[in-house]
């Protein structure tokens, strides 16, 4: 017997309208182990009415108790925190250790963040001359939508509703398709933190029959949107003719710049995080590794070293570093990838194929992770985002040559430098067009400061205050003294 995921509308779990489902799999094994509500525009609707009848209440109650609410629920995740990283894991193909120790703590945090911070925001201000007083108010939005991807999905789902609510906004949120277990599981852990009915709608479904009415909603007033470029900028195109807020987070092709006087062990380790963790498919992974050329060939040797060491396997398995990738589609896409860039003229130096295991995970869509060189930066495999274990070494010669190299894409979402040189880290962070630079670090993250990408990566910031502003709405009231 299969599991079937129901939508989450006004506090009850609710098949959809159209009593059509779709097959969830487990990517380690291949095999289909759910089924998941196939939503339509009367299921968004149903969703948008009970989300509209919870907004005067959920809007006015003072922001301390909605605060408690999100703790309440945080708690709730907490105490079921074993459970949330298995299934997880499960749904994305992830090491078990890596949703344990990162995916569901920081949904966790996601909560007593905005919990804590969003109590801090200044809903009013003031701006008085001499003939004038300016009270600038702002209030939420009303009903808004969440839209979050495959990748890291109780993460991302929860980074986007999470400020939503603690601003006043009553939310209807889509995960994708393929990974929705942890958004089911969090329907089930607000009702039992008795959140009022409505305020958050979990609607299951494809991006087509459930994405799309719910960005063309005329009553909803925001679209915060995680996922691929393309996708981004369809949803733009059709919320434009309601004149929706949008925030889009998109695609990266992430530079990774390693200058020969950096802290070389800690860069290898982390490089080795940044390009392979999650099985490459983070938006901020490192997949373009520039190397300065004294070190390159030592480089090159080493990091394939380390590569090899990684431990690849069944994702259940607590020892496992490198788990299967999350989707057949995207399996697929990704070893056509690899085959483009032998045709490239490509030298892969490590990987560059599928694995199969025996037991278990034989139908598994496990890829090696992929070391390739000897691309120009022009490539396609230099300059599409392939979202998976694949990554390039080129060399530079100088400080111009490597910004250069970085700056030559459409994407722009982040960056790292390592030199222990500190000057010349700023100097080149302030050169990189990319909207979240690490210097001598990957992936640490500080939820005040802003997130988001520039170019195709991005349009609008995440985080702290700039998540906070963007659910509401801004008023000014003049009065003339
Ligand atoms: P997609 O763009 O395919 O999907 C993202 C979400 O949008 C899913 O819920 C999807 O539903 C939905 N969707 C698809 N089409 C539509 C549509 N026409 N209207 C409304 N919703 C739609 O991205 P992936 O899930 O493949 O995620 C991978 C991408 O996400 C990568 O490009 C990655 O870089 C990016 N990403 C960006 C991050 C960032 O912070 N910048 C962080 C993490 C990932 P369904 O799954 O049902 O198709």
């Amino acid at each position: 017997m299969i599991d079937r995921i129901y939508n989450f509308i006004g506090g009850h779990f609710v098949p959809p309208r159209s009593d059509k489902f779709i097959k969830v799999y487990e990517p380690a094994t291949g095999m289909i182990y759910a089924e998941v509500s196939n939503s339509n525009s009367n299921d968004i609707e149903d969703a948008y009415t009970s989300a509209e009848s919870a907004f005067p209440s959920w809007s006015k109650l003072p922001i301390q108790k909605r605060a408690e609410f999100l703790n309440r629920i945080a708690d709730g995740i907490e105490s079921r925190i074993d459970e949330f990283s298995e299934y997880e894991s499960r749904d994305t193909g992830k090491p078990i250790a890596l949703a344990r120790s990162v995916d569901i703590p920081r949904a966790i945090s996601n909560f007593r963040f905005f919990a804590s911070y969003g109590p801090t925001f200044k809903f009013e201000g003031s701006l008085d001359n001499k003939t004038s007083q300016n009270k600038i108010i702002r209030s939420p939005l009303g009903v808004v939508g969440c839209i979050s991807p495959w990748n890291l999905p109780l993460y991302l789902f929860t980074w986007k509703i999470v400020p939503a609510l603690i601003m006043g906004n009553t939310v209807i949120a889509k995960p994708s398709e393929i990974t929705p277990f942890t958004a089911y599981m969090l329907g089930q852990i607000c009702k039992n933190a008795f959140l009022p009915k409505g305020v958050l709608n979990i609607i299951h479904g494809s991006g087509q029959l459930t994405g799309n009415p719910l960005v063309a909603h005329p009553k909803i007033k925001a679209i915060s949107f995680t996922g691929g470029t393309l996708t981004g900028a369809s949803i733009a195109k059709k919320a434009a003719p309601s004149f929706k807020k949008v925030s889009l987070e998109m695609g990266g092709k992430n530079p990774a710049i390693i200058f020969e006087d950096c802290d070389y062990k800690k860069m290898l380790e982390t490089i080795v995080r940044s390009s392979f963790s999650n099985q490459g498919q983070i938006c901020l992974c490192s997949s373009r590794l520039l190397i300065e050329d004294s070190i390159y060939e030592k480089f090159k040797l080493d990091f394939v070293e380390k590569v090899s060491d990684l431990v690849i396997g069944d994702p259940e398995n607590i020892d496992t570093q490198f788990g299967s990738i999350s989707s057949r589609s995207h399996f697929k896409k990704i070893l056509n990838y690899i085959e483009k860039a032998k045709k490239e003229g490509a030298r892969i130096l490590s990987g560059g194929n599928s694995i199969k295991f025996a037991g278990r995970c034989k139908r598994g869509w496990f890829i090696e992770p992929t070391v390739i060189e000897g691309l120009d930066n022009l490539s396609v495999l230099n300059q599409e985002e392939i979202f998976g274990p694949v990554v390039t070494l080129q060399s530079f010669r100088s400080e111009g040559m490597a910004i250069k190299i970085a700056n030559e894409i459409d994407y722009g979402l982040s960056a790292t430098i390592w030199t222990k040189d500190k000057e010349k880290g700023q100097r080149l962070a302030n050169k990189i067009d990319a909207g979240v630079i690490w210097v001598n670090c990957w992936m640490v993250r500080d939820l005040r400061t802003p997130f988001g990408g520039m170019k195709r990566s991005g349009l609008g910031r995440e985080g702290g205050e700039e998540a906070l502003k963007f659910f509401t709405e801004q008023k000014n009231i003049c009065t003339a003294l």
